[in-house]
């Protein structure tokens, strides 16, 4: 019950400090949102895009899973995309993954494979499988887990790209551009791993440069 009290005195802390350095800091949010940004990252509780990007309440549309993974038959986040782009009229997208994601390490490990959570990170162990060699070439578990995610960064992007509500922003001549990024749990970092805008040959989009090191 401690650390429910204690969640509660902190928010309450922290809507008061809003106050006292911006009045209009809720009354401003209480109309719409107008975020710049939809991120598609990890549910692990140690990457938390607000914080350590800095962004304010209303900057981020945020959406998160076990491995940041973008499949078309999700519907929770087709539908978070589809609202992105066709009523909030966002423009730029990111996926990041990060260093030492358990799912990623789950997928490698080839378990669990049943359940709810064996059968999403099937999706993880596809990625496994089409990297493979890239992967298993690496010398040793943190090396390997680290370039699968990386692998993974991309694999989702691509996803992204061919969903209907980006290709139909891209043939409206929208500038909507994707950003395949890694957070890394060691030094607090963002890495970026490749770009995708409307001019790229999807076809083209190899592995990306090693920043996991
Ligand atoms: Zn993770």
């Amino acid at each position: 019950m401690h650390e429910v009290t204690q969640l509660m005195l902190h928010n309450r802390a922290w809507a008061a400090e809003q106050l006292v350095e911006d009045p209009d800091f809720f009354s401003r949010h209480v109309a719409d949102q107008k975020p710049v940004f939809l991120w598609i990252g990890c549910s692990d509780s140690r990457v938390a895009p607000d914080q350590f990007t800095q962004a304010l309440p209303g900057g981020l549309f945020i959406h998160r899973n076990i491995a940041n993974l973008v499949q078309p038959e999700d519907g929770n986040l087709m539908a978070v995309i589809d609202f992105a782009i066709g009523v909030l009229m966002i423009d730029r997208i990111v996926v990041c993954g990060h260093y030492g994601c358990g799912g990623i390490k789950a997928a490698l490990a080839g378990t669990p494979t049943t359940g709810p959570l064996g059968e999403w990170l099937g999706h993880a162990r596809d990625v496994y499988r089409d990297h493979e060699d890239e992967v298993n070439a690496q010398p040793d578990e943190d090396s390997r887990t680290n370039r699968l995610v990386e692998c993974n960064v991309r694999d989702q992007l691509l996803h992204v790209a061919g969903t209907a509500p980006v290709k139909a922003a891209w043939a409206a001549g929208r500038d909507l551009q994707l950003h395949g990024w890694v957070y890394d749990i060691r030094d607090g970092l963002l890495k970026s791993l490749l770009d995708i805008d409307r001019n790229t040959v999807l076809a083209g989009v190899g592995a990306p440069q090693r920043v996991l090191v």
